[in-house]
């Protein structure tokens, strides 16, 4: 690896295509051949990961022969993460993780927290260990954690629109512990209608507590830990979702506590960040007339997997994690509802075809490149830079 690259902030890490840039804000598309290219208006790495990846390769830089951890995965892109284990950076927790975790971290060590921050308890292990911390936590994941802390003062219980097993809602949910304060995480609306259904007595306290056993703070009590409520969301859940769960509680809050307590009883906060927003608005003002629409991303990609939610009423969409999923005419992507990878076939209708494109938060743009050459491989076309310069409107 040379240093002379990292110098410019634009050129110290390679996932920057000329390519994609070139194709942003097109918005007829580009057409190559029988194939008529759209991409969304917003997609790829938002500035958070953008800083967070910068961070890491800044201190590989600047720690030549030093043990550099990762707690776990910087972002959700294998890409990127593998990119990192080449270089010899030692993962704590997940996928990558190196033998023995934690217990390998001595004091000389340097570790990085990944932007969607970490939990509380890992966190003063870190401290006692007296290794060195690079935080790369987004200040948007931040946002919640100060809300968090209100609510808690106020004696509210914290209701999460998230994923229990992301890392951003493992850590919220271990800082609300930490607090000793309560929470309660749903994944969805159909959660949402059942957690006010018990609200409003409608279902029985079992069943409640059967549903959410895994997702309720440590000594949980329904009767006491239901009466105030202070919602926040992860960053990277659907918008329009997290904004219906909101109303849903409110009106639900309202029926159960009448006018004068419900607005005592319950608070909201979007915490939705900017750039999931951002991404989730362009896929939806995509054509509706698209024959096949691709979102690239880690299958455990929270923004990602929301980006294909987004697009729910398109026919032929597909997410997919890498640009190896495509294999002329076989698709390898992530089916929403079972979460297992499956193949499709023939996947690419035969003759004039317009082609969506979008990439979560955490997806370089040279993989949605790759992407985009295999999508005009598998139509037989070729995509040469002066189809690509032809179609592009001049600045
Ligand atoms: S998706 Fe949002 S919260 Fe997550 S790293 Fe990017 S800007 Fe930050």
């Amino acid at each position: 690896m040379t240093t002379a690259s990292y110098d410019s902030p634009t050129e110290r890490y390679s996932y920057k295509s000329a390519m994609i840039d070139s194709l942003r804000g097109s918005p007829e598309g580009v057409q190559v051949g029988r194939v008529n290219l759209r991409l969304a208006e917003k997609f790829g790495f938002c500035w958070g990961v953008d800083r967070a990846v910068a961070m890491v390769w800044d201190a590989i830089r600047e720690n030549p022969g030093r043990t550099i951890w990762l707690l776990n995965q910087i972002i959700h892109n294998p890409k990127v993460n593998e990119d990192f284990l080449r270089e010899r950076v030692r993962f704590v927790f997940g996928p990558y993780a190196s033998e023995g975790g934690f217990d390998g971290i001595r004091q000389e060590d340097l570790v990085v927290i990944p932007a969607f921050s970490a939990e509380v308890e890992h966190m003063n292990r870190l401290q006692e260990i007296g290794c060195e911390i690079v935080d790369t936590t987004c200040p948007w994941v931040e946002k919640p954690h100060r809300r968090v802390l209100r609510y808690l003062e106020d004696g509210y219980t914290v209701l999460i629109h998230g994923l229990r097993n992301h890392d951003e809602t493992r850590a919220t949910c271990s800082l609300v512990e930490s607090k000793q304060g309560h929470f309660l995480v749903v994944n969805d609306m159909e959660e949402t209608e059942f957690l006010c259904g018990f609200l409003l007595k409608q279902e029985p306290l079992s069943a409640f507590q059967e549903k959410f056993a895994s997702r309720t703070s440590t000594g949980f009590d329904p009767e006491q830990h239901l009466v105030q409520l202070g919602i926040i969301n992860q960053t990277t859940m659907l918008a329009s979702e997290s904004r219906a769960i909101a109303v849903k509680v409110a009106k639900t809050m309202l029926e159960r506590d009448g006018a004068g307590k419900s607005s005592s009883n319950f608070r909201d906060f979007d915490t939705i960040c900017p750039a999931t927003q951002d991404n989730q608005d362009a896929v939806m003002s995509l054509p509706d007339d698209m024959d096949v629409f691709l979102v690239l991303g880690g299958y455990d990609s929270s923004n990602t997997r929301n980006l294909l939610r987004a697009a729910k009423s398109r026919h032929g969409s597909y997410h997919l994690q890498s640009p190896r999923a495509i294999e002329g005419n076989t698709l390898h992507h992530r089916d929403p509802q079972s979460g297992q990878e499956v193949v499709a076939a023939n996947w690419l209708p035969e003759g004039p075809v317009t082609v969506g494109l979008s990439a979560g938060a955490s997806t370089p743009d040279t993989e949605l490149e790759a992407v985009i050459r295999k999508v005009c491989e598998s139509a037989g076309e070729e995509l040469s830079a002066q189809a690509v310069a032809a179609d592009t409107p001049q600045s």
